[in-house]
């Protein structure tokens, strides 16, 4: 049998910082929908956010608020009051659980910064580049609370990607500018809208820089730990915060790698995590991994808040590059030649697909992806069912045997 040893977790000393600006954030937010000081706009995760913050709005994520809910386990007692709505227990539990969460008047932010609410949107604004139910979900807030719906439709399932895609997408983000214009009633600037790209930018680079750091063997972090501090890689890009999170998460990460400093102590295995988080579950599976001294250095999801690509001399064009070339919007070559190259730049083991029950659109192993990577890599794979926010998806006895086998099939190669 693999032995499971107790272990403990390395802070990173950032996370203080961390805790500050994710309060700062709700709280200014909070502020401008009590007093309407400043207008605000609800965004897919990989929505139109820099021409957003380049407008003046300050902006919400609903799935960061999903993501808190499944992290604090008020997800699944909140899914079926949206399911009584006809929304059904099938699709994203990020929605199910945030309509949920506003039907019954209970969200996560009262526990962490004594906040009563979600602040009111002024607009919704999705990209269906990862999904359809962020429109679904956003459109269900639009008739509750009679706010407009504005939003870009992308290409899926892309391998390539033509000219004619890009500047399709490029005029529809620039078409969004009247109509956001008539909720904040200023007029667009484009120099502020260059340096919120240029925020963003930066931040993705610095971002990306910060994931790579797990390169290392041993790696100074793990995906667990990546999971919490990208949130102002989400939240807070377009902004000067963001930048300087990361100017002061980078450094110390450097300096764990010259020390040799290992997240996961006396580090025998390294594994890829392919698809969502179970949000609830993070510290449990952490602990299970540590203690099976094996690191999950890199993953997909994480890796979907890098845009190097924005470039603020071009700001339309490089956005929709940036958000075409996602990951979750491309064909399957793409991405097992995407998962190949973190392959050659993490050196791990092994892959850890998630079968997240309500999320195909982030479950890749549904059409053969694990058999042909396995054999193209020549690792093993693994495959877990669960779910992002539904823990009735989830058997973490089964999960929990799974891996351990798993790991033992390491050792044993
Ligand atoms: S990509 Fe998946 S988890 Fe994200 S909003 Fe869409 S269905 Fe939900």
């Amino acid at each position: 049998m693999t032995e499971e040893k107790k272990t403990t977790r390395k802070e990173i000393a950032a996370g203080k910082t961390l805790k500050n600006i994710m309060a700062d954030y709700f709280h200014e937010m909070d502020e401008a929908a009590k007093t309407g000081s400043k207008k605000i706009a609800w965004c897919s995760s990989v929505g139109p956010a820099e021409l957003l913050r380049g407008m003046g709005f300050l902006v919400f994520y609903p799935e960061n608020h999903g993501a808190m809910l499944g992290a604090t386990r008020m997800a699944t007692d909140l899914i079926p009051y949206a399911n009584a709505l006809g929304y059904s227990p099938d699709i994203c539990s990020y929605l199910t659980c945030d309509v949920g969460s506003y039907l019954q008047k209970k969200t996560p932010l009262t526990m962490a910064y004594k906040i009563d609410s979600v602040p009111k949107p002024d607009v919704l604004v999705f990209n269906t580049n990862q999904c359809r139910d962020v429109q679904d979900w956003f459109a269900w807030y639009s008739r509750e609370l009679n706010v407009p719906l504005v939003g870009v439709h992308t290409h899926r399932d892309i391998g390539n990607i033509g000219a004619h895609q890009i500047k399709d997408i490029a005029s529809q983000i620039e078409e969004l500018v009247p109509q956001l214009e008539a909720v904040s009633g200023e007029k667009f600037d484009m120099d502020r809208f260059k340096e919120a790209v240029g925020y963003s930018r930066r931040t993705s680079e610095l971002w990306r820089a910060c994931l790579e750091a797990a390169a290392a063997i041993p790696s100074p972090w793990t995906f667990f730990d990546a999971t919490i501090h990208m949130a102002p890689a989400v939240v807070a890009r377009g902004t000067e915060e963001g930048v300087e999170y990361y100017e002061l998460l980078l450094p110390e990460l450097e300096q764990r790698v010259r020390d040799g400093v290992a997240a996961v102590e006396g580090e025998k295995h390294r594994l890829y995590w392919e698809g969502m988080p179970i949000w609830g579950k993070l510290r449990a599976l952490s602990e299970q991994f540590a203690s099976l001294k094996t690191c999950v250095v890199a993953s997909t999801y994480c890796n979907s808040w890098i845009y190097d690509q924005l470039d603020p001399a071009d700001p339309f064009e490089s956005m929709a590059v940036a958000y075409t070339e996602l990951f979750i919007v491309r064909d399957e070559p793409h991405k097992e030649a995407y998962i190949t190259d973190c392959y050659e730049k993490f050196k791990f083991d092994g892959i850890l697909f998630h079968d997240a029950k309500t999320c195909p659109n982030n479950s890749n192993n549904r059409y053969g992806m694990p058999e042909r990577l396995s054999q193209k890599l020549g690792i093993p794979v693994l495959t877990i069912n669960g779910d992002l926010c539904d823990l009735r998806c989830y058997s973490e006895e089964q999960a929990k045997t799974n891996i351990e086998a798993f790991i033992e099939q390491l050792e044993e190669g």
